[in-house]
Order: C-alpha cells, then structure tokens, then sequence
C-alpha cells in the first residue's frame, strides 16, 4: 500500500501553499469579516485552484471534482485563513449538485463561472427548525402554473447574501427535491446571521413567493436527499483537511514560543509535561491525517460508498483539532490568550468544525449503523 502522495497531488499542495503565504496578510482582517473579503477572493480567483471544484468539460482542471485534491487545499488554506478556507470550498459545496444532476443548460450557465470563481454558490439545508435532522425542513416547493413556487426560510447559510446562485433543499410533497435559485430571484431576501465566536460570511434566507421557471429544479422532483448525500460523499472529507491544517498551526505556534520561552531554567519545550502535549499533538495530528488522506483517496474512487469513512475522518479530525488547540493554548500560557493572536483565532475557528457538515455524535450515529450493517 502506498502511504505517499504522488506528483500531482503534490503539485496541488504546492500550489494552495503558494496560495496561503499570498493570503497570509490578509488573514487576521479577512478571518474576523463576516463578509467576503475582497482581497482573498481575488487571489483565490487567480490561484485558479477553484478549477478543481467542477469538471474538466466545464472549466474544471480534472475529469471531476477530487476529494483527496480538495483535501490537501482546504489544509493549506486551513492552516492561514478560515475565510479562504470557507470561500474555497463552498465553490464545490454548492455547486456539486449541478455538476452530478444540473442539465446542460445550467451546467454551461454556472459551472464555468464556479471554476474561474466569478460567481458564488450556497449551499441551503438548514432552516430554523431544522439542523441534523434534515427531514424536518419546512420549506416547500411545488407546482403552480407552469412553474414552481418556493416558500420558506434558510438560516447559517454560508456566503448567504455574498452568492451569486442558491441550491436549495425543500419539501415536495411527501418527497425532497433541490432547486437553484438565482441571487436576484423576485420574493428572496437575506439577513445577516448574528455574528459567531469566530466570524464566517452568513445569512438567514427568506423565501417569500418565489418564482421559478420548471427548469430551475436540480434533478428529477424527489431527488433532493440523494444530491445532498452526493456532495457529502465528496466535500465532507476536506473538513478533516481542513482540521488538520488548523491543528498544524497550533502545533507549530505552540513549538515556535516553547522551544523559545525559559521557565524554570529551561525552555518550556524541555519541561516534562510540556514536552508530552507536544509529543501528543503531533502524534494526534499524523493520525488524524494518514485517516484523512486515506478516506479520502477511497472517495476519489467511488464517493457514494465511502461516505462512512469520509465521516469517521471528520470526526477524528475535527475532535483532534479541537484537543489539539486547547493544548496548545495551555502551552502558551497567558500569550495563547491575546486576542486576534494566531493562537487565540485558531482556537476560536476549531469549535464549528465539531457541529457543521454533521455533529460528531450525529457521525457516530451514521458510522455505527454502518459497522452493524457490514457484520450481518
Ligand atoms: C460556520 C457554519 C457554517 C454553516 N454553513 C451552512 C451552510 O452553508 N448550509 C447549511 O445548510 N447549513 C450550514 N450551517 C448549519 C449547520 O449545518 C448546522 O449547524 C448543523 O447541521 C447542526 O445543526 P444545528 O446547529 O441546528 O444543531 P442541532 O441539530 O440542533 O443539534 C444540536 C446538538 O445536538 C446533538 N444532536 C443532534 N442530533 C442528534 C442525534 N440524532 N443524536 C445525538 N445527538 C444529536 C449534537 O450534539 C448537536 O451538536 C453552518 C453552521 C455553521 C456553524
């Protein structure tokens, strides 16, 4: 088995590093905006990293989108800025539904404009009433004339009010379906989300009357749950990159200042206990991180069936993020504390990974099922 990656992928993580030291600047300002901040998505445009994101025939670098590529530049970007790292991946989050079930008209009309990153997708599932439990969304779509009519809300939707284009979950009748909706549609509006612990573009969604042409929906009526699962099956892995990258971070802070700062005669990084969190941390990181890849190469070969190992590195990955930080906080004593220090962001920006693109007990849930189903 080979454990290394190969020339192209290295080629990818060369190039979202080069893309990180560009944005690095830009991150303590970017990372606290609650809007897209206009610096980072022009060198993410230039980057053209974003052509991983959708196929080749529409503008897409490679014959389709890859997780393990996705992965090893949500890391690179992780480890810089938490608003690159968002931009970038809700390029393919919320738009792998029109590559896998969009028609051609649609595919032709966003997917290059996705992959050149000139237009913004979102991704809509959530609602106000309605977090993990998917199936309780309220929001309906249904037939009137000879188009469809969409009401209802969407709340914590990423890029919400920046994007240019929504894919939307609703209701249809006793089914689900997913429908796109242009930012500009007639009955949409957009408010902020109060803002969190560590900011993120967001908004709440409104949809009051919306109209919509019939070739607006995305797949056949009813199709809803199987393109959602679809783009976790690709996307839900890169959030184990992208919490690696950030615990690398840390650890790399945390050894720069113990290694530096003399206590007891010595540096911190020599005293005992200290020296068995950093052991810990890098020990954690590799693991988290072999898991990744390797869930990671088995969704480049068939996403749909290997979505309970994408799950089980998201949950060893972001609750190794979240160990990781805290320990490295602890190791720099009060200077993990100064606001707006890499430290005290990282830390900030570790806690949604544990409860956005599945909680860590809703994955256990899933894996559970998985190894009961495999043993009977
Ligand atoms: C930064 C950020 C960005 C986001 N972006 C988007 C986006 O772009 N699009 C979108 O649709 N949504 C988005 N969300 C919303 C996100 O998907 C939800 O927060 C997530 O699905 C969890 O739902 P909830 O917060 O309503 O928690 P709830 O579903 O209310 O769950 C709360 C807690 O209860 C526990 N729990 C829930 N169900 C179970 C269960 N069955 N068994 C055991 N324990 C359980 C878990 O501990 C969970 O954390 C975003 C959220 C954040 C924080």
């Amino acid at each position: 088995m080979k454990l290394e990656l190969d020339g192209q992928y290295l080629a990818i993580q060369a190039e979202a590093r080069s893309l990180a030291r560009a944005i690095e600047p830009l991150a303590v300002e970017a990372d606290e905006m609650s809007e897209v901040h206009p610096g980072v998505l022009a060198a993410l445009r230039e980057s053209g990293l974003s052509t991983l994101m959708v196929p080749a025939e529409h503008g897409g670098r490679l014959e389709r989108p890859d997780p393990l590529a996705i992965c090893l530049v949500r890391e690179a970007l992780m480890a810089t800025s938490a608003h690159a790292d968002s931009l970038f991946a809700l390029q393919g989050i919320g738009s792998y539904a029109i590559t896998v079930a969009g028609t051609e008209r649609q595919r032709a009309d966003w997917l290059p404009r996705v992959a050149a990153c000139e237009a913004l997708p979102a991704f809509a599932l959530t609602e106000p009433d309605s977090g993990s439990d998917l199936k309780s969304v309220a929001t309906r779509l249904s037939a009137e004339g000879d188009g469809l009519l969409l009401e209802g809300s969407k709340s914590f939707i990423s890029n919400a009010g920046a994007a240019d284009f929504y894919v939307v979950f609703a209701r249809e009748g006793d089914a689900y379906s997913m429908v796109l909706v242009p930012a500009d549609a007639a009955g949409l509006s957009i408010t902020a989300t109060p803002e969190l612990i560590a900011p993120h573009v967001l908004g709440e969604m409104r949809f009051e009357q919306v109209r919509l042409p019939p070739e607006a929906r995305l797949g056949a009526a009813g199709q809803g749950l199987e393109l959602v699962m679809a783009t976790l099956g690709v996307f839900r892995v890169s959030v184990a990159g992208a919490a690696v990258g950030l615990a690398q971070a840390a650890l790399d802070e945390a050894v720069r200042h113990t290694r530096t700062r003399i206590q007891f005669g010595r540096p911190l990084a020599r005293l005992g206990p200290v020296a068995q969190m950093l052991a810990d941390c890098w020990t954690e990181i590799e693991m988290a991180r072999l898991l990744t890849y390797r869930a990671a190469s088995m969704a480049v070969e068939d996403p749909a069936t290997t979505l309970p190992h994408s799950s089980m590195a998201k949950l060893a990955a972001s609750e190794m993020a979240g160990r990781v930080v805290d320990r490295c906080v602890q190791m720099m004593g009060r200077f993990g504390l100064i606001r707006n220090a890499r430290i005290e962001r990282l830390y900030r920006q570790a806690r949604p990974m544990r409860i956005y693109e599945g909680a860590s007990e809703v994955l256990r849930l899933g894996i559970a099922a998985e190894l009961t189903r495999q043993s009977e």
